[in-house]
């Protein structure tokens, strides 16, 4: 028996969300591929982000030219992505830069990207996780899609309070002036990446930057996105 086939039987793949053995190189086990939370992007707001019966487009206008996020902020894929951020399991990074961009060449088929770019992550976040949870997938993303990451030309002030639990009204208070860019965008078409997509307010606000440095369009996408009750509050925090 070699090395890897010992490691295997010490140490077996199991799936993400169950916790079931399975093949070295799935992340998840049969069922959970089947009941994991993916979003169908033909009931949903390319606009907004939203289930089409809760699109909020009459009510707001973003500056994002279009959302889509890889699953639902629940159940499975909720359970495996908060393994991923809370327990610093960076293998699963892969996993998720793969999701998104299977739905960026859905949703935004046809449409030519210049470069990725990622929410930035806050000091006390990424002292608190360990890591750079976001920075990670969106790297990755822009290598499946074949194009250029842009990484430290978003910058996060410090000192604002943390999102969880705000009103929508609160969040787009918070975000206001949050984010800045440290140098001039030269590429017109970016890909915004953040990992969950609640009110757009952050997506909106780090658009407004990016466009202020350059850019011509922005379009964003999510690994969660979390559904809205009628008062625009998010269901699932974050
Ligand atoms: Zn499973
Ligand atoms: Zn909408």
């Amino acid at each position: 028996m070699n090395n890897s086939v010992w490691i295997a039987c010490l140490y077996p793949n199991k799936c993400a969300a169950c916790g079931e053995i399975i093949e070295e190189n799935k992340v998840l086990c049969d069922y959970c591929s089947i009941v994991v939370n993916n979003i169908d992007f033909r009931s949903f707001c390319t606009k907004c982000g939203l289930d089409k019966d809760g699109c909020r487009c009459k009510f707001r206008e973003f500056r994002f030219k279009g959302i889509a996020g890889a699953y639902k902020n629940e159940g499975t894929a909720k359970t495996v992505y908060y393994s991923y951020k809370m327990n610093k399991r960076t293998e699963l990074a892969s996993f998720f830069a793969k999701s998104v961009a299977a739905t960026v060449k859905r949703v935004f088929r046809g449409v030519k990207f210049d470069a990725v770019c990622s929410v930035p992550t806050s000091l006390r976040s990424k002292f608190r996780h360990g890591f750079d949870h976001t920075d990670i997938i969106a790297s990755k993303l822009a290598d499946e899609l074949g194009v250029k990451y842009l990484t430290g030309i978003l910058r996060v002030r410090a000192f604002k309070r943390p999102q969880h639990g705000s009103s929508s009204v609160k969040r787009l208070e918070n975000v206001m002036d949050k984010y800045y860019t440290v140098e001039r965008i030269k590429e017109k078409r970016i890909l915004l990446f953040d990992d969950i997509y609640t009110t757009g307010s952050t997506l909106d606000e780090v658009t407004k930057e990016l466009m202020f440095a350059g850019a011509y369009e922005v379009y964003c996408v999510s690994v969660l996105t979390t559904s809205l009750n009628k008062f625009g509050e998010g269901n699932n925090g974050n």
